[in-house]
């Protein structure tokens, strides 16, 4: 049996200790400003910026909230949701936020039990990845791009579809995010012959603190070597 060597587009969690200091009103307008001026050449920009007005706001917080526990009215809400459908937008979001102090929360497939892709006790956006979930097989090459939103199920069948002998190392339960699931490792029924799925990480697309673009190409193994765990 074969086994695919998956590259993923995983994002850097940062997280900011900043000082409130303006009111949160005018943060959140001057965020919104931000994203609609980094945004501005994307014609789906209501889209991918929902605030607590937008109709989508509440139905995407709650179906991205897997652990009950946090659906309820004292679990502090993101001030945005942003929804990215190209790496452009990530970027946008992780520059306005740095920018303006917020806190960013990443999620994938939502399956972080102890909300830590959704919940935040310091003003936060939340940036969901499910519109990035594009995957693109080479069963020649034996490797795989897949993008963060997309599950673990959509790998296993996408594969499946393309080879019947190739096979993924990672984890058992179908709706897990691959961006997640990969960034903390990621075990499953084969890997005491093929490892974790981060094992298997050959190349990546990160978006980092100030927004940039980092790859095996521009970075080199250094980049590999803080995937893999270090
Ligand atoms: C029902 C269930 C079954 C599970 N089975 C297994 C299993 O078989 N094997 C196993 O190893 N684990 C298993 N897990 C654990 C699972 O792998 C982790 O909870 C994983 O982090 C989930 O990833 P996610 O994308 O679905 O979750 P999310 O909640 O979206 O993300 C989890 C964490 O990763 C961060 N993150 C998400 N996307 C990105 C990104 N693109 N870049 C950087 N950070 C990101 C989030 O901010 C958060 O901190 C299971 C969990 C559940 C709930």
């Amino acid at each position: 049996m074969g086994i695919f060597d998956v590259k993923l587009v995983p994002l850097l969690i940062i997280l900011f200790n900043s000082v409130w200091s303006t009111s949160s009103n005018s943060i959140s307008e001057s965020l919104l400003q931000c994203l609609s001026t980094h945004l501005k050449h994307s014609n789906s920009s209501k889209e991918i910026i929902l605030t607590r007005n937008s109709s989508a706001y509440s139905s995407i917080l709650q179906s991205s909230i897997q652990n009950l526990r946090f659906l309820n009215n004292s679990t502090p809400k993101p001030k945005v949701i942003v929804t990215p459908f190209h790496e452009s937008h990530v970027q946008a979001a992780v520059i306005c936020s740095k920018k303006h102090g917020i806190q960013k929360r990443f999620q994938s497939g939502g399956h972080d039990y102890e909300g830590l892709s959704y919940v935040s006790y310091a003003p936060f956006i939340i940036i969901e990845l499910f519109n990035l979930q594009t995957i693109h097989i080479d069963v020649k090459n034996e490797s795989a791009w897949v993008e963060s939103g997309a599950t673990l199920g959509e790998l296993y069948y996408l594969i499946a579809q393309k080879s019947n002998v190739h096979e993924f190392p990672a984890g058992s339960c179908p709706t897990m995010g691959v961006g997640g699931h990969i960034s903390g490792g990621g075990f499953g029924t084969i890997f005491r012959k093929y490892g974790l799925a981060v094992d298997n990480v050959i190349d990546a697309r990160i978006v980092d603190v100030n927004g940039r673009i980092l790859s095996r190409k521009s970075k080199g193994e250094e980049l590999l070597w803080a995937i893999r765990g270090g």
